[in-house]
């Protein structure tokens, strides 16, 4: 026979994921404690911290935003949602990736000047002038995320072999 305990375990266990099942958000971790899901470097630099999350609801994490696009292109996942830092206020998360999503859309800047984790430039804005301004200062440019995609396969095609 089941106990009162075991019950109650497996009520709470279905009240935990039918809640993660509602609020789709990214979730905070310390910086130098996780290691990236795609290149497995640790997590240093909240500036271009990502972080996706698959439609079963795990969250994988991210030390730049070209990792997490590269995940996303090779994962096979529908229905992700990726979340970027705004580089400029680090605090602040947008959305990359999600139709529903409470987070300002990101504003894709590429410049080698921007010395992103992965070395590929890319870092997001949640506002459109500190994007164009970032741009300006550092010879960048605003881009889509699909420029952004096919820069990175080209980028990559040779070293991910
Ligand atoms: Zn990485």
């Amino acid at each position: 026979m089941f106990s009162r305990a075991f019950f109650r375990i497996v009520t709470l266990a279905l009240l935990a994921l039918l809640s993660q099942a509602c609020t789709r958000k990214p979730e905070e971790i310390a910086m130098g404690s996780v290691k990236c899901s795609h290149c497995s470097m640790i997590i240093q630099d909240a500036r271009f911290e990502a972080q996706a999350m698959t439609s079963r609801g795990r969250h994988l994490h991210f030390d730049s935003i070209e990792c997490a696009l590269s995940w996303a292109a090779q994962s096979g996942e529908n229905e992700v949602s990726i979340w970027v830092r705004d580089f400029s206020r680090p605090e602040q998360w947008l959305t990359l990736e999600d139709q529903s999503s409470n987070y300002p859309t990101a504003i894709l800047v590429r410049s080698p000047r921007l010395r992103s984790p992965m070395g590929a430039g890319i870092a997001a804005f949640g506002n459109p002038t500190d994007a164009k301004e970032a741009a300006g200062r550092l010879s960048g440019n605003v881009e889509e995320k699909s420029q952004i995609i096919t820069f990175l396969k080209k980028e990559w095609a040779g070293a991910n072999r």
